[in-house]
């Protein structure tokens, strides 16, 4: 490997009087590693189970598991009526923040009663346990309440982000076999109302098997309207608000989601309730160390896996106040996020890289202009962060007393697997330092990440093609799963991910990675975001191709960057071309899509781009490159 900017000494220490106070100790990882299952089993104890299980793990069947097996509870009961029934009815669930400004609070007893009605409604239109349900909703509290609605009932399931179009819509709809729709007539974002419910009708159109369509009114927005239609407060609001639920089985499906496609078509991934409840609500409570009175914001959307564990089941199950932000950053001016922080006391916030460049290109002023000393823990998901994004967020964002959380996780695996843990873990601006107790991970000799042991949350499959989940995760390494991202370990045994084993660059007979390029440029004070490929080229095999995006009013220089880049990682890693680009492609759930420059960068026809925020990216890069 090269010496890089990466392996640069910067540790962090917890701060003493957050490690004695932090609600996992130092001695976690070595009770965990004693006896795994005994330890995943005091962790689902944490939940109310209303049958005991008879067997924590069942690996027999491997690849997949049965956790917690015999064992029967209700998700929605964990998540919300239990908190109720032990006086907390009044605790504040959700402060929810819609874009144009308007605002909700909704108490624990609010949403009991509120998901009682919805598992009613839900009923009365023939949904029943075992049912998919398809969710395709703006970020309201409808999206939540509908999906504990379901979970309440045994009703799997899948939650579609409200910004994919009619065709990615009817594809989900269609390979989960849901016979109902939850939607709205539009959401807002960017400042304006937004359709959803045109795209619903496209995708149904040819969907008989669709049976009722549920709408949500938000926008008010004129909407066509058919027999399947029916309007949310008309049917959910005349219900009662009580409903008796019923226990499932720990292995009962709780949803199919669809992977963020960044490295090809998305696939369903099934995940059952007690092993998922049980490991979202443990990570929740341990790598955000939840405290009372701590105001928790994560700003995923509902739409993709960080949206399911930490909007919904693991703060809910343990009874957290959170934030919930309609909007997108920007609206109606950019320093949105910190405003709320400041309005609501955020304490913790949970948010990916994609943001932290992007608010690091609009500058310091902005931020800067808000309280945010409220907050006393950050943390990061969805892609690797940079060194200088994490230092950037430690000190602009918080205030160099916060400390920093890197959770490494998948929709596959859902929950966090790799982090620190605050105030115990010493921390290295990059990595995302070590499996959690209870987790078991492994780099290999080829540099791939393995997990080696199974997980309560671990996906139970692929829906509909168990085949494809056999092959893609449990085949490479028989008896450990494969998760697709390429790893370093380093003389701390400490983690560092170095992106998609699919993106590895071989140049000149050289495994160079894209993240550590990606680290290189974002260090240039002149850069804010980069994506970096592997282009065929006659003489290297590969050549590396990099793609910025410039620092606020910086005008980055092309060979300035190549030579920065050689500084940093040794001339191998010098790129053959740096272009300049005003924004890169990305899937809905903030990721760089480095596949489609690839397609770019080797004049190919573009993959799968179903998934991609903006498609009009792509040809404006297109045309920088060829042009
Ligand atoms: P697809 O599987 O369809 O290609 P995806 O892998 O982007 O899409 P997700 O399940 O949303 O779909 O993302 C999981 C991936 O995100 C991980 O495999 C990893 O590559 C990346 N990732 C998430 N968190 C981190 C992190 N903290 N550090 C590095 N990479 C991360
Ligand atoms: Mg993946």
């Amino acid at each position: 490997m090269l010496a890089n900017l990466l392996q640069e000494e910067r540790r962090f220490a917890p701060a003493p009087d957050f490690a004695a106070n932090a609600n996992v100790k130092q001695d976690a990882y070595a009770r965990a590693e004693a006896d795994p299952e005994g330890f995943w089993a005091e962790q689902a104890a944490r939940l109310h189970w209303d049958t005991p299980w008879n067997a924590v793990l069942d690996w027999s069947g491997a690849p997949v598991a049965r956790w917690f097996d015999g064992g029967r509870l209700n998700a929605a009961v964990n998540c919300v009526d239990r908190h109720v029934a032990a006086g907390h009815g009044d605790r504040v669930a959700i402060h929810w923040v819609g874009e144009p400004g308007d605002s909700r609070t909704i108490t624990y007893r609010d949403l009991r009663d509120q998901v009682s009605r919805a598992a009613n409604a839900l009923v009365e239109l023939g949904v029943g346990k075992g049912d998919r349900v398809a969710i395709y909703l703006p970020m309201i509290p409808e999206a939540v309440i509908a999906m504990l609605a379901c979970a309440r009932i045994g009703a799997p399931h899948t939650v579609v982000f409200g910004g994919f179009s009619a065709e990615a819509l009817a594809g989900r709809i269609q390979d989960a076999g849901a016979r109902v729709v939850i939607t709205a007539d539009g959401g807002y974002r960017k400042g304006a109302a937004h359709a959803l419910k045109p795209a619903v009708d496209a995708a149904v159109a040819g969907l008989p098997e669709v049976r009722h369509v549920l709408v949500v009114r938000r926008t008010g927005q004129e909407t066509a309207w058919t027999e399947r239609d029916l309007w949310w407060h008309e049917v959910v609001d005349a219900q009662s608000a009580e409903h008796e639920p019923e226990a499932f089985d720990a292995e009962h499906p709780l949803f199919i989601l669809y992977t963020s496609g960044t490295t090809g078509k998305p696939k369903g991934i099934l995940h059952t309730t007690g092993g998922y409840l049980t490991q979202t609500a443990y990570t929740h409570h341990a790598v955000f160390d939840l405290k009372d009175g701590d105001v928790f914001w994560c700003t995923a959307d509902v739409g993709w896996v960080t949206g399911h564990s930490y909007l919904v089941y693991g703060p809910l199950a343990n009874g957290a106040t959170q934030v919930m932000y309609e909007g997108t950053p920007d609206s109606p001016h950019q320093g949105r996020w910190w405003e709320i922080i400041e309005k609501y006391g955020v304490t913790i916030l949970y948010a990916a890289p994609t943001a932290i460049r992007m608010f690091m290109k609009w500058g310091d002023d902005i931020p800067k202009k808000y309280d945010l000393s409220s907050l006393r823990l950050l943390g990061s998901v969805g892609e690797p962060i940079n060194p200088e994004a994490w230092m950037w967020y430690r000190g602009t964002i918080g205030g160099d007393r916060c400390p920093i959380v890197d959770t490494w996780w998948q929709t596959e695996t859902g929950a966090i697997m790799v982090s620190p843990l605050p105030g115990v873990t010493a921390t290295k601006p990059g990595s995302a330092t070590r499996p959690l107790p209870g987790v078991a991970a492994d780099v290999t000799e080829s540099g791939y990440l393995v997990l080696t042991r199974p997980w309560p949350s671990m996906a139970r499959g692929i829906w509909g093609d168990m085949e494809r989940f056999h092959e893609t995760y449990w085949s490479r390494f028989p008896g450990r799963y494969f998760a697709g991202d390429g790893a370093r370990r380093d003389e701390d045994g400490y983690l560092w991910l170095l992106g998609r084993v699919d993106d590895v660059m071989l140049v000149s007979g050289h495994n160079i990675s894209t993240t550590e390029v990606e680290s290189a440029l974002v260090s240039h004070p002149a850069v804010a975001e980069a994506a970096v490929v592997g282009a065929a080229d006659p003489v290297t095999g590969q050549a590396i191709v990099a793609f910025v995006i410039p620092r606020g009013d910086a005008v980055p220089e092309e060979q300035e960057l190549r030579a920065h880049v050689a500084r940093a990682l040794g001339a191998i890693a010098r790129p053959r071309q740096v272009l300049v680009v005003p924004e890169l492609p990305k899937t809905r759930s903030g990721k760089i899509m480095r596949r489609l420059l690839k397609d770019v960068a080797e004049d190919r026809a573009l993959g799968d781009v179903t998934t991609l925020t903006d498609s009009t990216v792509m040809d404006l890069i297109s045309k920088g490159l060829r042009g």
